[in-house]
């Protein structure tokens, strides 16, 4: 007998699929439209979910536009989204931790190789064979890439869904997927707590939902905004001071005094403005990913031995904790609900900074 012959029949199948609806873009410069895809017939380590809310991450434009080529090419079709919460509709026989009529949610890896590392430490974001994105990423079981929450339905291994606690509003939690996770790890590895001086930088999806969890955590919270009118909400939000960062006496003001800066914004902007506030020992963290590089003046860092790090989403136990502990505090995003045939006019609004705070778009409207 060949050692091929010996391999399991379900090692060498590709298993069945089913049809899915679905909005994509079919290229970088085409706006999003309904297509049709395909999910795989759940295998048994596998749940189906019936997508009741998708998230509208600012990545979702990025990627669909094709904005970051040089680091995370599109393919298309690209069917985007990954803050996704639905409803259980099947449960393979060896996933034990959820069952039929449970509420959901996938966020931004649906795979990793489970063995590196960084897998082994619970990073999975950061797999060193490469994690599997929910949307743009290798699907590695049908072939081609992986399609997105922009869909009437998803079908992910178990290890990569997470459950939403009883209570927390599903639409609410959806951008905790992204958003949240994305935010709340490097608040979290910088043990940000009592006592701190944080900033924010950015008032939209990322650093609303930073503002908020930094405000839990027990930090003194300053936003940096852009935008004065968002000024009240950053108060609303958890801010303890909102500074309109286009006024540089207000920014000068607050000069190497913070122990720890997010950095959520999506476009061109001037990091050393930002840096200059950090005091001795203190950190930035970049989590906006804007399209072109950013340079930071070496005097920007070496004065008082500042660090620039930077951030990516969340591994797989810290995203089940942040949402037990969003379930625990009652912290979900503020969101402005479409239909997904409004996902267009959304992303023109998005490059106006122009969300409170997260679109979130009910998939009931795909039809
Ligand atoms: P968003 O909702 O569009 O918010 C971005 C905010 O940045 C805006 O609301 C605005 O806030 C500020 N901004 C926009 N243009 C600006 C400019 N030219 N100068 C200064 N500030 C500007 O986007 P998001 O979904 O939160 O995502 C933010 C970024 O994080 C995106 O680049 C996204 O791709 C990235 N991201 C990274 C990760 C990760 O793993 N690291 C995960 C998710 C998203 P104000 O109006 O308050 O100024
Ligand atoms: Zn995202
Ligand atoms: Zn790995």
């Amino acid at each position: 007998m060949t050692d091929a012959a010996q391999q399991p029949a379900k090692e060498t199948q590709k298993p069945q699929t089913f049809p899915a609806k679905a909005f994509a873009a079919q290229s970088a410069t085409s706006r999003l439209a309904p297509h049709n895809i395909k999910r795989r017939s759940p295998r048994p380590q596998d749940v189906q979910l019936e997508i009741l809310y998708c998230g509208v991450c600012h990545s979702d434009l990025h990627q669909t536009r094709n904005e970051w080529q040089h680091a995370l090419p599109t393919v298309y079709p690209c069917v985007p989204g990954h803050e996704i919460v639905g409803r259980v509709v099947k449960v393979g026989s060896a996933v034990k931790k959820l069952k039929e009529g449970d509420i959901a949610a996938v966020g931004c890896l649906v795979d990793s190789c489970r063995k590196c590392a960084a897998c082994l430490d619970g990073d999975e974001q950061y797999c060193e064979n490469i994690a599997t994105f929910t949307y743009n990423g290798e699907d590695k079981i049908l072939g081609g890439v992986t399609y997105g929450g922009y869909s009437d339905s998803v079908v992910v291994d178990g290890d990569f869904v997470f459950r939403v606690p009883n209570g927390l509003d599903p639409a609410g939690a959806a951008p905790l997927l992204c958003a949240g996770i994305t935010t709340y790890s490097p608040l979290r590895h910088w043990k940000i707590g009592k006592g701190q001086k944080v900033g924010i930088v950015g008032l939209g999806g990322l650093g609303h939902m930073g503002v908020k969890f930094a405000k839990a955590l027990g930090a003194h919270v300053v936003l940096f905004t852009t935008s004065p009118k968002k000024t009240e909400d950053g108060i609303r939000l958890g801010a303890s001071e909102v500074v309109v960062s286009k006024n540089e006496a207000d920014m000068q003001k607050h000069a190497g005094s913070f122990d720890f800066i997010l950095d959520a914004v999506s476009a061109d902007h001037d990091v050393n403005a930002y840096l200059n506030l950090v005091k001795r020992n203190g950190t930035m963290v970049l989590v906006g990913a804007p399209e072109k590089p950013l340079p930071v003046g070496a005097f920007s860092l070496l004065l008082n031995r500042r660090r620039l790090a930077g951030s990516g989403i969340g591994g797989l136990r810290e995203t089940q904790d942040l949402l037990d502990f969003c379930g625990e505090k009652g912290i979900t995003a503020d969101v402005e609900m479409i239909k997904i045939q409004q996902i267009n006019e959304a992303y023109d609004r998005l490059l106006k900074s122009d969300v409170k705070y997260r679109f979130v778009i009910d998939m009931a409207s795909l039809q």
